[in-house]
């Protein structure tokens, strides 16, 4: 399911976490050559992602919300 991203934080070992409007996170995480997402590093890019949306797999297995 599509879910728009609408924060983020970082976790425990410091790779970026967007927070979905559907109340999971999601990593997006900037590791190339494997994962690109360069807008990831920039607070800037970060802000420009905002309401862009993501699939989300915890949606369509019917997964709790997440939280800190
Ligand atoms: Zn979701």
């Amino acid at each position: 399911m599509k879910q728009a991203i609408i924060g983020y934080h970082k976790d425990d070992e410091n790779d970026w976490v967007a927070q979905l409007h559907c109340g999971h996170f999601q990593h997006v995480r900037h590791n190339p050559p494997f994962i690109n997402r360069p807008w990831v590093i920039e607070e800037a890019g970060r802000l420009l992602m905002l309401g862009f949306t993501l699939e989300c797999k915890k949606c369509d297995l019917g997964a709790p919300k997440d939280s800190y």
